[in-house]
């Protein structure tokens, strides 16, 4: 694997020649070498994109085609699972278990969107006068660059490739580049199932390089953003200069509210889930646990015991329950949250620093964080307010419901949260109450391919998934006809 840009139907190097080692976090083993675009990279697959979309080759398909074509590519994914499971587990370094998971659920958003396609025809309005035709329409965006993140590489990049090609754009892929690999092989499928040259285009390569080219471009129509809040401002200010649409998904700081009355062992094993699955490396993770004051001694205990006894490991280890974070960088930076929440006058519970060997095997061969637990954590410090995007935990607590919505609600990110506890009304009000754009009722992460995610506040802007999540990828046109066109008289000008 070294020539990756894939532009107009044809693989090739990077312009200037560069290219990229992938290593895997959880071992340090090499898994592949890439092309190490440049702007100019960006630049001709641009061009591939506009004009495979001018040309009509895929937008003027009809709708219920390209959402056949949508589903071939589900099935052809689940067919070639294996392959597609090992690539993500290696760039990423998550288990193959995960990693599996994952491409059922990207099988799932091809099969959702494939369904979705053509469904929604649009409308006849009621003009009020039968001498009117009035209807609207809706006509794919056009270009569409997307950059995407490393922790679910593919399932980022299937919540946008989905729609966009069921709606008619033509687009072009940036992933993250540190894993690459799982868009390099989608494009194969897409390619191998016979989608028009140019319709679909990817470049690899670092995002302050190949990304501002993407984001600012004229022949650019949208852009739709998956990775952090510093980025998405970024790409945001330089999409405004073309007034192009800009769709983003950015970080969150997710409160996972208990309730006294909670299932207490149910609760108590879905904060680990919340938090510590992937290592934390989830947008939606429930890293910001609210508790209500008078079980939080017991409950904060029994999740300190048992996120000692998580088992970390390589993506092969089938004894391992969560793998390494994503780089050398990543984890100082979880580290420093960590420590700048304990000089702020945090408790550190359990965790607190990077595995070794001592702690299971091999693990200083990859980038693993000890599952950490910081307890006596008021909202004002730094550790409640930023995302760690790593395998920590806060607890705060509180003794009424008023509070625990107002800590669930003190965060300028809003794209998840949870509540627990078994009275109805209660887990009504507070899903209520909670400004995020998911609220879980004694759950933690599921979604569906049908429902829209996405963020209120700096979690984003816009929606994936569901009807709004196809709805981002087209224009509603309104298309209004007089059948007995008349003289106004408006202007009297005609004598
Ligand atoms: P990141 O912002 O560092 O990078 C994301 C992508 O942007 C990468 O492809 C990167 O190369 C590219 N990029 C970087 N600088 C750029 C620039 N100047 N112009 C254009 N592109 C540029 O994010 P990350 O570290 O890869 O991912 C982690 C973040 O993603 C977390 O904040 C997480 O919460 C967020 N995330 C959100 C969701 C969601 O659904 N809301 C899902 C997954 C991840």
């Amino acid at each position: 694997m070294t020539d990756t840009i894939f532009i107009n139907g044809s693989w090739s190097p990077a312009v200037d020649g560069g290219t990229r080692d992938i290593t895997c976090p959880g071992s340090g083993e090499h898994v592949a070498t890439v092309s190490e675009g440049s702007a100019a990279d960006s630049e001709r697959a641009i061009a591939a994109a506009r004009a495979s979309f001018d040309s009509g080759a895929w937008a003027k398909v009809p709708a219920s085609e390209r959402g056949e074509f949508l589903l071939k590519v589900a099935s052809r994914l689940m067919e070639r699972q294996e392959e597609f499971a090992r690539a993500e587990a290696l760039d990423t370094g998550k288990r193959m278990y995960e990693a599996r998971l994952d491409i059922e659920a990207i099988a799932d958003s091809f099969t959702y969107f494939g369904k979705a396609a053509g469904l929604d025809a649009g409308r006849v309005v009621d003009a009020g006068d039968a001498n009117i035709v009035s209807r609207v329409v809706f006509e794919p965006v056009g270009v569409v660059s997307m950059i995407t993140p490393w922790n679910y590489p593919l399932l980022q990049a299937a919540w946008k490739i989905a729609p966009a090609l069921a709606a008619g754009c033509s687009f072009i892929l940036k992933p993250a580049e540190l894993t690459p690999s799982t868009s390099v092989l989608m494009m194969d499928v897409l390619d191998e199932l016979g989608l028009p040259a140019g319709v679909a285009n990817l470049v690899t390569g670092a995002g302050s390089v190949v990304g501002p080219v993407l984001s600012a471009h004229r022949d650019v129509d949208m852009v739709s953003f998956t990775g952090g809040l510093a980025t998405g401002k970024v790409i945001a200010a330089a999409a405004a200069g073309t007034v192009k649409k800009v769709a983003l998904e950015l970080g969150g700081k997710n409160p996972n509210v208990v309730f006294a009355d909670a299932d207490f062992d149910a609760a108590v094993d879905n904060a680990l889930n919340g938090a510590f699955v992937h290592s934390g490396q989830v947008c939606s993770a429930g890293a910001r646990l609210v508790v209500e004051e008078s079980i939080a001694e017991s409950f904060v205990d029994e999740l300190v015991r048992r996120a000692k006894l998580i088992r970390q490991g390589g993506p092969f280890d089938e004894n391992a329950e969560t793998g390494a974070l994503i780089s050398a960088e990543h984890l100082e930076k979880v580290d420093a949250y960590v420590h700048r929440g304990i000089a702020e006058g945090a408790r550190l519970r359990c965790g607190g620093r990077a595995a070794t060997n001592a702690d299971g095997e091999n693990l200083e061969a990859g980038h693993y964080y000890m599952p950490t637990v910081l307890d006596k954590v008021t909202g004002s410090m730094s550790v409640a307010q930023d995302e760690a995007f790593g395998p920590t935990i806060t607890v705060e607590t509180f003794s009424t419901e008023a509070q625990a919505v107002a800590i669930g609600n003190d965060t300028d990110y809003g794209l998840a949260g949870a509540v627990w506890t078994q009275d109805a009304g209660k887990a009504q009000r507070v899903a209520g109450a909670l400004r995020h754009g998911t609220v879980w009722i004694n759950d933690f992460h599921p979604y569906l391919p049908q429902a829209e995610w996405g963020g209120f506040g700096q979690s984003g802007i816009g929606r994936e998934l569901g009807p709004m999540g196809l709805g981002e990828y087209q224009e509603a046109k309104h298309i209004y006809q007089n059948l007995d066109p008349q003289v106004t008289g408006w202007f009297d000008s005609r004598a």
